[in-house]
């Protein structure tokens, strides 16, 4: 009698993993922007309407958007000057760059659907218009990327697997383990596309590609509590990323 509500239970938790590795398998599309293959569960007006309702309380988190007009309209510049030389242009998207006001926490970071911020803490840093179009391009890339919706659909797949298997032999701990490992592999290459992507963008928009490296540098050198936790806490090692942003500026210069 035990062994078999244990069958049954075996048979309903595979019934259940099968019916999320089909869901994910439907949801498997080809970004037309990046060529790369990802699951995604929402179309581009949800991506816009998430960052919309999510974009005032980060800036709150932040010290709300910081009062310079003239620094608001460089960032604005830079930003719309990235998205109009680019392929950025022909997304759905509706990116709109924030100034915060933030003197401490040394960030940048962007909202699915286009909403870009970078705190003054980092903008004070950068030495460049050049540097600053690095950061915003690197944010525009997530964007494009589709890094967050991307995260959400297989964060929803994994949990799928973990009830699956919690239901069928308790092996609920060890599928979630491999899923949050799953996310923070994501997390790595979504950096280093961001970063190709900025690298593309900057090109377009006739900004020098090299000072993206600058940007890393920044980065580096912001060691302590004022660490980058956007542009660093799930990066692949900073020499690493730079050697692949040297591979990005050979490549997309003679084009
Ligand atoms: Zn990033």
């Amino acid at each position: 009698m035990r062994s078999k509500n244990l069958k049954f239970r075996l048979l309903i938790g595979v019934a259940i993993a099968l019916f999320f590795v089909f869901k994910r398998c439907s949801q498997r599309e080809e970004n037309p922007y990046t060529g790369r293959m990802q699951t995604i569960s929402m179309g581009a007006d949800e991506e816009i309407a998430i960052g919309l309702q999510s974009a005032p309380q980060m800036a709150q988190q932040h010290g709300g958007l910081h009062p310079n007009t003239q620094y608001q309209a460089l960032v604005d510049n830079v930003g719309n000057k990235l998205v109009n030389n680019s392929i950025a242009r022909q997304t759905p998207y509706k990116y709109e760059f924030h100034l915060l006001a933030d003197p401490n926490t040394i960030n940048a970071f962007a909202l699915p659907g286009g909403q870009i911020f970078i705190t003054h803490a980092l903008f004070s840093k950068l030495e460049n218009e050049d540097q600053l179009a690095g950061v915003l391009g690197h944010e525009i890339g997530h964007v494009l990327g589709r890094h967050s919706a991307e995260r959400i659909a297989e964060s929803e797949y994994w949990q799928g697997l973990a009830t699956a298997g919690s239901v069928g032999a308790d092996m609920g701990g060890l599928v979630s383990g491999i899923g949050q490992n799953t996310l923070l592999t994501n997390g790595r290459d979504d950096e280093l596309e961001s970063d190709e992507l900025g690298v593309k963008f900057m090109l377009k928009a006739g900004y020098n590609p090299r000072e993206m490296i600058g940007v890393m540098e920044i980065l580096k050198a912001a060691a302590g509590p004022n660490r980058v936790p956007e542009m660093q806490s799930t990066h692949p090692d900073p020499d690493n990323r730079i050697e692949k942003i040297e591979e990005a500026i050979e490549k997309y210069k003679i084009q």
